[in-house]
């Protein structure tokens, strides 16, 4: 019989002696999102785990010390305040995106109808959300990978949006998909680390994130050239991308021949993230 602040002691001794810059975060994180503990329970601490939860909780402790993101141990984390499920194929989404989505969201909140195109879709988190706030939006996902498509359709049907949702597996390098509309909005957050900067990133995203979401080719730059060549769009309609730091002048660049009023929006931490323009008439 442990009481959760006796558990949370002791697991925090065993993540001290690890690499962990979190580890207080990272463990209640668990007791919060995969034993589904609330906070208050948390504060008190006099709540008593059975020996399933105590199991659960174990085998999720060694992954940590292991180095594993606590978004995979437990299973997802939350973005646009909605749970995404996450799995080995894909990224954890990232708060940064949500700056990327809240700005469609804005842009398109009256317009009907609306298709749009998620590529890279992973989670489905940007696809999702954008299905999730714009009631009369239908959304395209793409993904290289059959596992990430799998993990962006059950993440829709928990969120009760599958009926607008369509996932399809797909890779955006062997050119620009058949779709059953014209887009309005074709969105990507594309992998973006230049290939050799791969292996010098945080252990925990280079020994657990996919590869195939981080590496953009030898400049980090080859879905934006790609995407933005083949992209075919309604009249008038829009290409919006995540970039990655130092990249929005380039992609900027990219887009300029096919795009026009093309902007840039800045993330919490004042770094260029999204750049988006209007396909010319
Ligand atoms: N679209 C997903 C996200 O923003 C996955 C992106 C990726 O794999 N590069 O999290």
């Amino acid at each position: 019989m442990v009481k959760i602040k006796e558990l949370r002691k002791t697991a925090l001794k065993v993540l001290e002696q690890t690499k962990n810059d979190s580890p207080l975060a990272d463990i209640d994180y668990l007791f919060l999102h995969m034993l589904h503990f609330s906070r208050e329970d948390l504060i008190l601490g006099d709540k008593i785990l059975d020996n399933q939860q105590l199991q659960l909780f174990d085998n999720a402790l060694t992954e940590l010390q292991r180095g594993v993101p606590v978004q995979y141990v437990a299973g997802g984390c939350e973005f646009m305040s909605l749970w995404f499920a996450t799995s080995k194929s894909t990224l954890v989404p990232r708060a940064d995106t949500e700056i990327l989505v809240e700005l469609l969201i804005e842009k398109f909140k009256n317009k009907s109808p609306l298709n749009i195109l998620d590529i890279g879709t992973g989670t489905g988190c940007i696809a999702i959300s954008l299905a999730y706030f714009l009631p009369d939006a239908k959304v395209f996902g793409i993904d290289i990978s059959p596992e990430a498509v799998k993990t962006a359709k059950d993440n829709a049907k928990v969120l009760g949006v599958s009926d607008r949702c369509s996932f399809l597996e797909w890779n955006i390098l062997k050119g620009f998909p058949t779709l059953p509309a014209e887009m309005d909005i074709v969105v990507s957050n594309p992998p973006y680390i230049p290939d050799a900067d791969v292996l010098t990133l945080d252990e925990k995203v280079k020994d657990f994130e996919p590869v195939s979401a981080l590496a953009g080719g030898t400049d980090g730059l080859d879905f934006y050239r790609k995407i933005t060549e083949d992209v075919k769009l309604a009249k008038n309609g829009c290409l919006a991308f995540e970039v990655g730091i130092n990249q929005a002048e380039t992609v900027m660049s990219i887009m300029k021949n096919r795009f026009s009023e093309i902007k840039t929006e800045k993330d919490l931490s004042g770094v260029d993230r999204v750049v988006w323009g209007t396909l010319k008439g």
